[in-house]
């Protein structure tokens, strides 16, 4: 039994280097999991900042408010 560090940086516990071998080309042969969703773009309000700035309430200056068209994601679906 022996144990490495897997990509995450955890400890992983194998029996057989047969095991490791398998798991390893498992993950090769998977295909890549998109960055990000197909369907969605930027949010146009706030251009993907997920924060606009608005007047302060005490009148000094802007502070940064959660979008209201995206939530505070910062993407929209289409
Ligand atoms: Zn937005």
């Amino acid at each position: 039994m022996f144990a490495v560090l897997d990509r995450t940086g955890l400890l992983v516990a194998y029996d057989s280097w047969d095991e490791w071998r398998d798991e390893c080309r498992a993950a090769a042969t998977q295909e890549p999991a998109p960055l990000c969703a197909c369907d969605v773009v930027f949010c146009a309000h706030c251009w993907g900042q997920a924060r606009i700035l608005s007047p302060a309430r005490n009148g000094e200056g802007l502070v940064p408010r959660p979008c209201p068209t995206c939530a505070g994601t910062g993407v929209v679906r289409r």
